[in-house]
């Protein structure tokens, strides 16, 4: 056993005695999917109102034992973040913008009354599991290690008035390969009317477990429509435009040298996403203006009619860029340009691409070596 000091804390380290061999990692590693393979360790790092946070630790992957009357288990305290390793070219490990999820789970953490957890101690637990499991990131086109922190509350016991006062941050990795194993195909989404993602004064900026949970059931609802996925809409009017399950979404109005992009304005209720704000920032420097703004489903069905509104596409860090096709509602459905790809969309989804993989200059320090 060794140990590493970050923001003050020393990480134990323990490595497995049981790590997969070379050729079991390989195996695995092949086609991988998503989220259902997991490297070797993990990190873990305990939190409480007297001590603060104490015995960082990275350990062998494996269950976490708890007592029934946990309190995350009962009230949900949980938020989580989700972000990937890349292998780049030169053979560095790195990361992309770590430090803006740690900033975003802190913002989640402030929300439900969780303890803020340092920007070094979040990028520490990173680099100090891919210390140990490097090896796992994948190496194959459009593939990448997912790391998913997360934080819950450890509190014994039923009281619902007050938050836990102690808490467990956890760092676990899962190899990921390409989103879309045979080329990228749009999806049909669903305008979801009838239920709600996140109203006014509630937790929809923050990565809560919860917001997931309250999702599924409208999720089922857009498949059992034929659809991939369902559009968020605002609480109030339900007719402007938030967001996907687990994707922001951008418009794309005219084409060619006129083409700008439009994604609806950070009101609180979806989340801010670094997929998001990574294109806000990158499309302008490729000449596409990028705003914030907002759209309600009448505009954007109305604006596809004139052709005005010629290409839509969702974004986050599971899948990059992912074109949307087509629309389906109670009001019935449309297709967007001619449902395939359009040139806007595959021309930001290239560009961020490679940045991620080291195969474009990063000018805005967003690559980050691990
Ligand atoms: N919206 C929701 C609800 C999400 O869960 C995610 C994934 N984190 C996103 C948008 C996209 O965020 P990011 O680009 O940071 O992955």
């Amino acid at each position: 056993n060794s140990s590493t000091t970050t923001s003050g804390l020393t990480f134990e380290i323990q490595p497995s005695t049981q790590r997969k061999t070379p050729q079991e990692r390989a195996a695995l590693l092949e086609s991988p999917g998503f989220g259902n393979v997991f490297t070797d360790h993990m990190v873990t790092i305990r939190y409480t109102e007297d001590k603060g946070w104490y015995d960082a630790r990275l350990e062998p992957y494996g269950a976490l034992s708890m007592d029934p009357a946990t309190a995350a288990l009962h009230y949900a305290q949980e938020i989580f973040e989700g972000l990937k390793a890349y292998r780049h070219p030169d053979g560095r490990a790195v990361c992309f913008r770590p430090e803006a999820n740690a900033a975003r789970f802190n913002r989640s953490a402030a929300r439900m009354a969780m303890p803020e957890l340092p920007e070094d101690l979040f990028v520490g637990a990173i680099e100090t599991l891919l210390g140990q499991d490097a090896a796992w990131i994948p190496t194959q086109e459009d593939s990448s290690l997912y790391l998913r922190p997360f934080m819950f509350a450890t509190d014994v016991g039923l009281g619902v008035n007050n938050p836990s006062r102690s808490y467990m941050f956890v760092l676990i990795a899962s190899p990921s390969g390409p989103y879309f194993a045979g080329g990228i195909k749009p999806v049909t989404v669903w305008f979801c009317e009838d239920y709600t993602r996140a109203a006014p004064g509630g937790t929809g900026f923050a990565k809560f477990a919860g917001n997931y949970a309250a999702s599924f059931l409208a999720q089922a609802q857009a498949v059992e429509k034929g659809c991939d996925q369902c559009v968020w809409l605002d609480a109030v009017e339900h007719r402007w435009v938030e967001e996907m399950g687990g994707m922001n979404l951008f418009f794309v109005f005219g084409s060619g040298g006129d083409a700008r992009i439009m994604t609806p304005g950070l009101t609180g209720t979806l989340l801010p996403g670094i997929t998001r704000d990574s294109l806000l920032k990158l499309a302008p420097e490729l000449g596409i203006p990028a705003e914030e703004g907002r759209i309600s489903t009448d505009q954007w069905r109305e604006a596809v009619a004139s052709g005005e509104l010629t290409e839509v596409f969702a974004c986050g860090t599971a899948a990059v860029i992912t074109p949307v096709g087509a629309v389906k509602s109670n009001q019935g459905e449309f297709t967007i340009g001619d449902g395939t790809p359009g040139p806007v969309t595959m021309r930001l989804r290239e560009e961020l691409v490679a940045l991620q993989y080291g195969t474009r200059e990063d000018t805005h320090g967003w690559i980050r070596s691990m």
